[in-house]
């Protein structure tokens, strides 16, 4: 999508630190980490938000979820002690960037309720 900061960081137009990458979605660090493990896992096709998923995304989310989000997080080094896996939707939801991603975050503990 024109004017989507994740599209051009998903299709390497803009610089980030990409942590994973494969077919379907990108893992990059966060560029103002909130913890000392901050990455963003984010479909290459352009999906607004949870709400905008379909039928269709099923497999995709399963991907993220199943494979590449716990793979993370083993990698990373946060899988033992635990980690957070965010989504912010929408404007009370804290979602700055309207391209579908999933906060990892970790250690660090983090605190509950979130701000
Ligand atoms: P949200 O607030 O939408 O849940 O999360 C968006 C995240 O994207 C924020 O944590 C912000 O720091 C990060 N972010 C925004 N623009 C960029 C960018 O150009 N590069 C990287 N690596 N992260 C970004
Ligand atoms: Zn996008």
């Amino acid at each position: 999508m024109a004017d989507c900061i994740f599209c051009k960081i998903a299709q390497h137009e803009i610089p980030s630190s990409i942590v994973y990458e494969d077919e379907q979605c990108v893992a990059f660090k966060d560029l103002e980490p909130q913890a000392p493990v901050h990455v963003l896992v984010i479909p290459k096709k352009h999906v607004e938000s949870v709400l905008a998923l379909t039928d269709a995304d099923r497999a995709l989310v399963a991907h993220i979820l199943v494979d590449v989000v716990p793979q993370l997080a083993r990698e990373l080094g946060v899988a033992e002690k635990g980690f957070r896996v965010v989504a912010n939707t929408g404007d009370e939801g804290g979602q700055s960037v309207k391209h579908l991603h999933f906060h990892l975050l970790g250690g660090r503990s983090l605190q509950w309720p979130p701000g």
